[in-house]
């Protein structure tokens, strides 16, 4: 057994699960702010690719208030300037950014954003273990979590006063505390990256069907991201899991396909759960979930990167609170996602009614307002709290 090395005795005051978007800027701040934190990030080194790129306009002043607005402008991403859809009929429309007070988004290359967040929290004193996972349950002694952690052929001990499970969609750490995870829906994302002449108009391109939808994304370095979006237990599900499968269902489409220029993927492509999905309750014993960890938004919302960047300086600043003594800072927290979570029900019920042309077909009928589906198990959520 090999020990973490922390600040006092062993134990350090916060250990960050999860090296993603949320992970880094939680252990950035928590540093900011003094305290010992350690990032315990399952991937060995950073990937080539991570998905989920846009980000939107409002971003700017969140990403200004934690300083790293610099650094997001100096990376290499793309400003991105509109969102055109083929939504609700065959043409497109775009929603340009330069009506937002803002004038553009990014679309962002997102392993180089994630790596330089990581980059930044270790500049201001967090540690960051890369290869290293959760294994067996946590315990609770002593004051503090104790877990073992495998690290390639040997086996941690780790000792944190605090945890913050960062995981995403894994919730890893949420769910072996017992932790209940709601799943509104079923939906699955299929995707892969294709080279790029050139980012085309730094739009993104969405288009919907009659089992789902569609986006493709320019990205930094002459690539551009296109994926599939629809319910798991779909015909198109079926067949976009083999390369030949996922091309025929992009050569189907009108739009996307032309963005592509006519390209098709040469592999099978990636695929991950993309629905709806939450924490009930995202916090226990001096602990608590941020980013998809807590709250796991559809894609079309665009909320996900910002609500992990917002979720992690919240979740930071209850982890401080709570390590000096605060009792409601993690109700106060869990109080703050709740309204996040009910603004997001509120808002992208909307986005699925406008799209009318397949009202039988399961995929549309689940998502047909009203009342969509999502508000109606929530407010059952709730009827049962
Ligand atoms: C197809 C698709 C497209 C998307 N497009 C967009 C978009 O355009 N804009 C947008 O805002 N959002 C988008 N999203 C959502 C966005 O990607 C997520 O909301 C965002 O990644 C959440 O960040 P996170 O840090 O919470 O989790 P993640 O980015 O998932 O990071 C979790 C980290 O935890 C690590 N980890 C997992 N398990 C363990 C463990 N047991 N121990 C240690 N480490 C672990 C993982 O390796 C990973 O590094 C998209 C999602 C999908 C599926």
């Amino acid at each position: 057994m090999t020990h973490i090395p922390a600040r006092d005795g062993g134990v350090v005051d916060v250990a960050v699960l999860g090296g993603g978007t949320a992970g880094a800027v939680a252990a950035l701040l928590l540093a900011r702010a003094g305290c010992s934190a350690a990032v315990l990030e399952r991937r060995a080194a950073p990937p080539d690719f991570t998905i989920g790129e846009g980000l939107p306009p409002t971003v700017h002043p969140l990403l200004d208030r934690l300083r790293l607005l610099n650094e997001v402008r100096a990376g290499p991403h793309l400003p991105a300037y509109a969102n055109r859809s083929a939504w609700g009929g065959e043409a497109l429309r775009d929603h340009d950014f330069i009506r937002t007070p803002y004038g553009h988004g990014f679309h962002l290359d997102r392993a180089a954003f994630d790596e330089a967040l990581l980059a930044r929290a270790a500049r201001a004193g967090a540690a960051v273990h890369r290869g290293v996972r959760v294994t067996g349950r946590p315990r609770r002694e002593g004051g503090a979590w104790r877990f073992s952690l495998a690290d390639g052929g040997s086996v941690r001990e780790m000792a944190a006063r605090f945890v913050i499970d960062a995981t995403g969609r894994a919730a890893a750490f949420a769910r072996a505390a017992g932790a209940r995870r709601e799943r509104y829906d079923r939906l699955v994302a299929f995707w892969c990256v294709l080279p790029a002449a050139d980012a085309g108009d730094q739009a993104t391109l969405t288009e919907s069907f009659a089992q789902g939808w569609w986006y493709t994304a320019g990205l930094p370095g002459g690539r551009r991201v296109v994926a599939l979006m629809t319910d798991a237990d779909t015909s198109a599900a079926r067949a976009a899991r083999t390369a030949a499968g996922f091309g025929a269902l992009l050569a189907a489409t009108r739009h996307v396909h032309a963005a592509c220029g006519g390209a098709a993927p040469a592999e099978a492509p990636a695929a991950s759960g993309a629905g709806t999905a939450r924490i009930a309750l995202p916090y226990g014993d001096a602990w608590l979930a941020a980013g998809d960890a807590a709250l796991s938004f559809d894609p079309l919302s665009s909320q996900g990167i910002l609500t992990a960047i917002y979720s992690a300086e919240k979740a930071a600043a209850a982890a401080y609170h709570v390590l000096r003594g605060s009792h409601d800072a993690l109700p106060r927290y869990a109080a703050l996602l709740d309204s996040i979570f009910a603004g997001y029900l509120h808002d992208y019920p909307a986005a699925y009614a406008a799209e009318r042309r397949w009202p039988d077909e399961p995929f549309w009928r689940r998502r047909a307002s009203p009342p969509h589906p999502l508000v109606r198990r929530a407010a059952a959520a709730r009827a049962g709290a």
